[in-house]
This record gives C-alpha cells, structure tokens and sequence, in this order.
C-alpha cells in the first residue's frame, strides 16, 4: 500500500492525518512517497495507491492510468477533474457543501452519517459500481478499469474527520452553547454536530468504512484495536480531583476495586491528597496526574476577569511543572479544570510541548452527550495546516455532573434511571457496533455524594460487555505500543516489527493469508473474521503468516 503525499498542494495538507488515520484502522503496512517523486517502478510494486486531494499534471495522470489498467487499485479522495474524467467519470461542476453518507448495503455504516466539506457531483459509467451516495448523489463508487480498479471518493474524508473530532475552527475561543463563558472544546461543535446524532461515532464510521473498502481491494493484516481477539471495548476511567476530601477518593477507591477497575486521578493545586496518598493507591494500579486550575478557582470561582485567552498556556505550564516537583512523576496525561481550552488546538500544542501525550479535555458538555468528537478513540490532534500535533486527543463520552447535578448550568438534570438507561445504550453500542472506547469521569466529591449509582451502574455495563476498566495511562501505554507497530510483506511473508515488547496483540488476518498459529473466528461488523493473537512479542520482527499464492504486489 501507498500513500502519496503533496507537500506543496494547500488542499493536500491533510494527507498526514490520513496516514494517521489508516494507524487507527490497524492498517500498517503503508509506504509513503511525494507526488513529485511518483514514478512507474514505485506504483508497480504496490497494490493499492491512495492519493489525497491534489492536483495531478498530464503526466502524473498517465502514469495513474498505466498502474489502474495493468493491475492496481487507486482509491482517490475528491480526485481533480482532469483525473475523473480520465478514469471515466464525467464532472458536473457542481458540490454538495454539506451532506450525509448512506451506505449503499449498510455494512459498517448502518445509518447516515455527517460528511463535512465539499461533495463533488459526478455523472457516473454505467458499469461503476455505487457504495455510497449522499442526499441521492454518488459518494464513493468503484470501477474495474483494465486488469485494475480505482475507488474514487467525491469528498475529502481526512479533512472530514479532522472536523468530526475536533469541531470548526471559525468557532475558536468563542462560546456558542449559551453556557457559562468558559471557553470549552465542546463550543467548537455547536453549530456542527446536531445533539440528536452524538450517540454515533461518526468519525470512527468513516476510518472503518474506509479501513473495510481496502481490505476488499487489498487484503492485509490489520491490527486489531485491542490487545485481545474477543475484546471488543474498553472503559477508561478518570477522575478529576477538584479539592475533594481523602475519604472520597478513598470511597471511590474502594467503588473501582469492587469492580476490578483503574483509574487516572487528575489532582488539583492544593489537592488535599499528599504523595503517601497517591504511593498507596499507585500500588493498587491507579495512575496519578495532574488537573490544571487557576489558583483563584479554589476561592472565588470560575469566572476570571482576564480573557481565557491570556491565561491558559501559563496556567498549563505552572500546574505541570508544579505537579511534576511535587509528587515527582511525569505528566502524561490530563485534563484541565472546567476544560478550559487555547485555540483550535493551540492548547494541544501546549501540552505536546510540556511532553503530555494524551489530552483527555474533548468532554461531552451540554448539549452533548456521548461522541462530541465523532469518536471514542485516541488519534493525534492536526491543525488547520495539516500539521500533526504530537499528543493524542482522548474523547470523553461524559462527566456525571453533565447528566445528574440538580443546578449546574451545563447539567440535563436527569434522574440517575434516567442517566443509567441512555448511558447504558451507548456502552453496549461502543462494545457490540462500533468497537470504540468509553470514556468517562467522575469526581471523588460527587461520587462519595449524589453520583454513586449512576458510575457504578457504568461499570458494572462495561463488565457485562466484557470491557476491562483501564486507566488513560494504561491505555496511552497500549496506543503508543500499538502505534509503532509496522506490518510488512517480503517474499510472501507477512512480518510485524515492534520496537518495544508488546504483553498481547491481535491481527486480523484476510483470506489467502495462511497464518502461522491457530486463528480465533470473531464477528465483527456482522462479518466473520479470522483473528491471530500474538501474546508475549519481544521487540524486533516476527511472521505472522504467508501468502497462500503468490503475488506480486504489496
Ligand atoms: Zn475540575
């Protein structure tokens, strides 16, 4: 498989994240070149090649049909006019600005979902096969070309997912939700996300449907998104401090070991907790970072008379630093008191640049419950030049004061029935759907007072589904494993490499791949799928099966 990248075209900037993208589908086996580099040898050897969005010269577009009609495949994200009609598409020179994708025979994609930017409207062959469409126009179709084939998408679906997750630029440091003034990463998708769909992970639909048209036009190994075969989810549980007494975190601890959980406890300056606290509980597997405030919340509140603006980044540095001489540990982790949010994701650059790898701040506030960023899992933030920002955005699907406080001003004030029934639905649908995380929060303070029934009530549905209940730390450990794994084929050999020795990791392995130890048979996506569990990989390369015939084509 190859991506192309164009450096030098403005509209191909996210050709980046969508290698990222592809990382979070499992699919590694990817190289990459530069548009300007692309030549005939290179494309032979592989056999699929995705372009972004681009511009391609006379030349460049020869050279694309050459490969199709001798025997690969080209999947094209809003492919240019001259390459269209080239593959035999006619243009119409018009777009959809906004629409939602059906697919056409619902598999991965059972319902529409949101497509974010431009559509372009083509004229399709009649012997084009349709795979989607949106409001009736074609969205992604396919066609045998020659002895090869392309898949041609008529929108960008990199650029569409960087919106799905982190929300509309135009929106920065301004509040739309008609809440507090706190600037927080859920103002950004007011007038985005309609609060009627957040129960969809929209964004993980796209890199699944994505991940699945490839593995039908290219079979490979594809890592699975967890460590185990039967695994299909997992909880991660965090807890913000805000000034809570020992004996809650204490009460909470006791909630978490009844339910064989763990836990990342983000601590508040002048947290009553003291070092000794955190030695005990760190010997009970729960992980300690910090929860970034400004020393005046403790006394006057959250309302600040200096623009969020001005304080963020300073207020970031101190608490890191000030947590780290502390209780002496790194900050890996975090989220900011009330989430506070810089920018687009200015503040991310500040957390990547203060080493923090996981940013757990993208909460669903009100009017959200659930996928605010279209997604329960951890992908790297990129900014609006396509530039990824080395920390990994980690959603959180809710807090219990969002559903449950009887005043806040963010809260839907339901009962706890009520809470426990919608928050039910979406854990069995994140472990039975989709196949995404569950993030979620509850303070020591609100456990120990009002919102026992309604966290216990979460975990004991995690359990159900078999979802272990993990720290962020534990899972930024498994997603920065998993993230360096790279998958290769040599001679008919399918290899993994890992730089880093991994406990357990599954591969899903595609027909005409002869594994090299028993397989576990799964159902995922209503589909039947072989899935080889490798436990106890030590650092370097190992096989994980052969091509059953031979080709010649990665
Ligand atoms: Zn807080």
């Amino acid at each position: 498989m190859l991506i192309i990248h164009d450096p030098h075209a403005p509209q191909s900037r996210y050709s980046p994240y969508l290698a990222e993208l592809l990382r979070i589908e499992g699919l590694v086996s990817y190289q990459a070149t530069n548009l300007s580099e692309l030549n005939a040898t290179t494309l032979a050897v592989h056999d699929i090649v995705i372009l972004p969005r681009t511009t391609l010269d006379r030349h460049q577009i020869a050279l694309l049909c050459d490969y199709v009609t001798t025997g690969g495949t080209l999947l094209a994200l809003l492919p240019d006019n001259n390459l269209v009609k080239a593959l035999g598409f006619t243009p119409c020179y018009q777009l959809i600005p906004h629409g939602q994708l059906t697919m056409c025979d619902a598999t991965i994609v059972t319902e529409p979902i949101d497509v974010i930017g431009p559509t372009a409207i083509w004229q399709v062959p009649a012997d084009a096969t349709m795979l989607a469409h949106i409001n009736q126009q074609p969205a992604i179709v396919g066609r045998t070309i020659g002895a090869g084939n392309v898949l041609l998408y008529a929108f960008d679906v990199a650029y569409c997912v960087a919106r799905l997750r982190q929300g509309d630029p135009h929106y920065v440091d301004l509040c739309a939700a008609g809440l507090d003034g706190i600037y927080r990463p859920s103002e950004l998708f007011v007038h985005q996300l309609d609060p009627q769909r957040a129960h969809i992970p929209q964004a993980d639909l796209h890199t699944a449907l994505l991940a699945h048209l490839i593995m039908q036009y290219a079979p490979q190994p594809r890592i699975w998104y967890y460590p185990r075969a039967q695994q299909t989810s997992t909880m991660i549980m965090t807890s913000d401090d805000d000034w809570s007494q020992v004996a809650e975190f204490e009460a909470l601890i006791a909630g978490l070991a009844r339910h064989d959980a763990q836990c990342t406890f983000f601590l508040v300056p002048q947290s009553r907790v003291k070092s000794s606290d955190v030695a005990r509980w760190q010997a009970a597997g729960h992980t300690f970072s910090v929860h970034p405030a400004l020393a005046q919340d403790i006394v006057v509140g959250l309302a600040t008379d200096e623009p969020q603006v001005r304080i963020v980044a300073d207020m970031l540095a101190e608490n890191i630093s000030r947590h780290q001489r502390e209780y002496t540990a790194p900050v890996r982790t975090i989220r900011q008191h009330a989430v506070r949010w810089l920018g687009y994701v200015e503040a991310a650059r500040v957390l990547a640049s203060h080493g923090v790898q996981l940013d757990c701040n993208y909460l669903a506030v009100s009017p959200y419950l659930g996928y605010l960023c279209g997604s329960g899992r951890a992908v790297r933030f990129v900014d609006e030049h396509g530039q990824i920002i080395d920390c990994f955005q980690q959603p959180t699907l809710w807090t219990e004061e969002c559903l449950i406080h009887t005043e806040y001003v963010f809260s839907f004030k339901w009962n706890v029935a009520q809470a426990v029934a919608v928050t039910d639905q979406l854990i069995a649908d994140a472990a039975q759907r989709y196949y995404t995380p569950v993030t979620i929060n509850s303070h020591p303070v609100s456990f120990a007072t009002y919102s026992q029934p309604l966290i216990e009530a979460n975990w004991q549905a995690a359990q159900r589904h078999g979802m272990p209940i993990v720290s962020a730390d534990t899972w930024l450990d498994w997603t920065t494993c998993r993230d360096q794994i790279r998958l290769h084929c040599t001679n008919g050999t399918w290899l993994l490499t890992t730089n880093q020795p991994i406990e357990c990791i599954s591969i899903i392995v595609p027909s005409g791949i002869i594994p090299f130890a028993p397989t576990t048979t799964v159902i995922r996506w209503g589909m039947q799928m072989q899935m080889l569990e490798l436990p106890q990989l030590n650092s370097g390369t190992h096989t994980i099966g052969r091509i059953a015939s031979e080709r010649a084509r990665s």
